[in-house]
């Protein structure tokens, strides 16, 4: 479903990603570890268009993603949709505006469609009696769960999610990893990186180790955690548990 062969990324000239290949299937969790610095983050970056790539394919179900134009990532992000883990939420907006806003600006759907869609899929996240506050009204665990509603509101394929609960304090992450945790059953396919290694470890259909911008490992999440083959892979899995 999402297929990423041999992608490459660098920061003013400096290579980041060295040619990093991995697959989705349709409806997996695959999470990315690995130390910090090693290209997680521009990973995302990259598949979601706000990095270029150097090099490499990317294709989801079957099409080749053209990041070279406007057209190729206008059709992209209906494919796909990321959340960060700064909560990006228009402070001038509700939390129904914020997620009814993308569908009616950027897909054209008409308002009324697109609030009651917002509504739903606030609800989703447990988020409807809270439609008519504005950010700076909510919780950062409640901003989050907006974000991810926002994100949804597109109804993307893939959604790529990087570090979404670490501003958060401790007692608000676990109702962003439930928000998570429901819809990793909804079909959706999802590329996950979070340092929250018992929750990785939990939702993963399948999980990526990455070292140095290159991948060094790839498994099913008990193989990871439990019987991690490279040796880097094992001493990352060491320090974090
Ligand atoms: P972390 O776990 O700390 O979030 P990460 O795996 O997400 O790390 P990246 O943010 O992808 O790592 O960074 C990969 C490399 O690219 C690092 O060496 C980093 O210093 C560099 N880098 C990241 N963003 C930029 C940028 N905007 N300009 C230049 N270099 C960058
Ligand atoms: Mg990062």
């Amino acid at each position: 479903h999402l297929d990423i062969h041999d992608l490459k990324a660098s920061y003013g000239g400096k290579p980041v990603l060295h040619g990093v290949t991995l697959s989705a299937d349709k409806g997996e969790v695959v999470s990315l570890i690995g130390p910090s610095g090693s290209g997680k983050s521009t990973l995302l970056r990259v598949l979601i268009g706000l990095t270029p790539p150097d090099g490499g394919t990317v294709c989801v179900a079957g099409e080749g993603v053209d990041y070279g134009h406007r057209a190729g990532l206008r059709a992209l992000r209906r494919r796909m949709s990321i959340v960060f883990q700064q909560f990006n939420l228009f402070q001038n907006m509700t939390a129904l505006g914020n997620v009814a806003i993308a569908p009616i600006k950027v897909h054209g759907v008409p308002r009324r469609e697109a609030e009651a869609r917002a509504l739903e899929l606030l609800a989703s996240v447990g988020m409807a009696d809270h439609r008519n506050h504005y950010p700076e009204q909510l919780s950062g665990g409640q901003q989050q769960r907006v974000a991810i509603a926002r994100a949804l509101a597109v109804e993307p394929e893939i959604l790529l999610l990087d570090e979404v609960t670490s501003a958060l304090d401790p007692e608000r992450v676990g109702e962003v990893l439930d928000t998570i945790r429901t819809l990793a059953g909804s079909g959706i396919t999802m590329l996950l990186v979070s340092h929250e290694m018992a929750f990785v470890r939990e939702i993963s259909t399948r999980v990526v180790m990455m070292d140095a911008g290159q991948v060094v490992e790839t498994g099913t999440s008990e193989q990871i955690f439990a019987a991690p083959v490279q040796a880097r892979t094992r001493s990352f899995i060491g320090s974090i548990i």
